[in-house]
């Protein structure tokens, strides 16, 4: 049986927020509120040491889709309202859930307010009862009047709240959650009924996010798994799991460590060695200059700053041990700084390109 999981390689992680921002999108999540989140992909970060030793860390987390979950162990109501999917999602269903916050209280990695409780990041949040959701939209302030629209507006011309709502039909979740009930991430279960990524995984310019059945030992997320020593976390103050120790036995993992001199030392440099692309500004044509140190496959895309793949420029090219260059065309993107992403089986690199005309 199918049980979904994410690997998330912190070597590769560059902090960009992408990941965030994309869930926001994708899932139409609200601002943050009153101490409430409503961030389904967030991030804990730390900051250590003193300038100019200093050492910043970040640490992209969501639900983890516990195996043994006391968010749905805690969920009071029948048939429950928090509950497992038989492919291993947390699943929540807006109409059974009474808004009691049981789950909340039971998540190790969700708090009720994360403010007044000091944690950077609750799992799950809660809209209030009485209280509109996205009620950002119902302000008919103008941050200047006369000139600019306010939020109500912005929503009314659009014809919907919010007004870059993204449609998704399931029987147990809203695209726009109401009043009253907790939600969290579901795993893009609406993405994956139709054969695709997680919107998380599928917009991070740095391929760090990988998404899988961890059920099947031939799956992408099960060999990088077995390959790589993994964590994962314990609660949302930062701690992890000790080796061996399963706590809820979360399925979201978490490989190697952010800024890992080791990752960028090694994995990174020895595979692929001083990329280049030239110009840069770029009006129509570019170079993308590199050298590899043993011949390789190399893919190349180019994303946007939202972390969208907006032009797969080669699919797994032969390139030769020593320099390369690849042609690329930004002809039909519109004006801006993109991130040129270059991959071989086990490197990464990436560098910006600005389009200009
Ligand atoms: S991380 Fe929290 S909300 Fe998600 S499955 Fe685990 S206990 Fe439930
Ligand atoms: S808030 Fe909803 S999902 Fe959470 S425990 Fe209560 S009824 Fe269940
Ligand atoms: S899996 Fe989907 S819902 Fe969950 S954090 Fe990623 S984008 Fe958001």
């Amino acid at each position: 049986m199918t049980k979904y999981g994410m690997a998330i390689s912190l070597g590769k992680c560059v902090g960009c927020g992408a990941c965030g921002l994309a869930c926001k999108t994708e899932n139409n999540t609200e601002f943050e509120t009153n101490g409430r989140k409503y961030n389904w992909a967030d991030f804990y970060r730390t900051t250590t040491g003193q300038f100019p030793n200093v050492n910043y860390k970040v640490f992209p987390v969501q639900c983890n889709h516990c195996t043994d979950a006391p968010c749905v162990e805690a969920c009071p109501v029948t048939p429950k309202a928090m509950f497992k999917t038989d492919d291993g999602i947390t699943m929540h269903n807006d109409e059974r859930c009474i808004g009691c916050q049981s789950c909340v209280v039971a998540c190790p990695y969700s708090n009720k307010d994360v403010i007044t409780e000091s944690v950077q990041y609750s799992n799950i949040s809660f809209n209030p009862i009485g209280v509109p959701t996205q009620d950002f939209y119902n302000n008919e302030t103008s941050i200047i009047n006369g000139c600019t629209s306010s939020p109500k507006e912005t929503a009314t011309l659009a014809g919907a709240i919010p007004p870059d709502k993204n449609d998704y039909t399931s029987d147990e979740y809203n695209d726009v959650r109401p009043s009253g009930v907790t939600e969290k991430c579901y795993f893009c279960d609406h993405r994956l009924k139709v054969g695709e990524n997680p919107y998380c995984v599928d917009s991070c310019p740095a391929g760090a996010r990988v998404f899988g059945d961890l059920n099947d030992n031939s799956s992408e997320i099960s060999q990088l798994l077995a390959q790589n020593q993994n964590k994962r976390f314990k609660n949302n103050i930062g701690e992890f799991l000790e080796p061996g120790v399963s706590g809820t036995n979360p399925n979201v993992y978490y490989i190697g460590d952010f800024n890992s001199p080791y990752f960028i030392n090694n994995l990174f440099a020895k595979e692929i060695k001083k990329l280049h692309i030239y110009p840069n500004p770029v009006r129509n044509d570019a170079t993308v200059e590199f050298d590899l140190d043993k011949a390789s496959p190399v893919s190349l895309s180019i994303f946007n700053i939202m972390g969208k793949e907006v032009r797969k420029v080669f699919v797994n090219k032969n390139c030769q041990m020593g320099k390369n260059r690849l042609k690329i065309n930004v002809l039909g993107l519109s004006v801006g700084t993109y991130i040129c992403s270059l991959r071989t089986n086990t490197g990464l690199m990436s560098g910006n390109i600005v389009v200009t005309r």
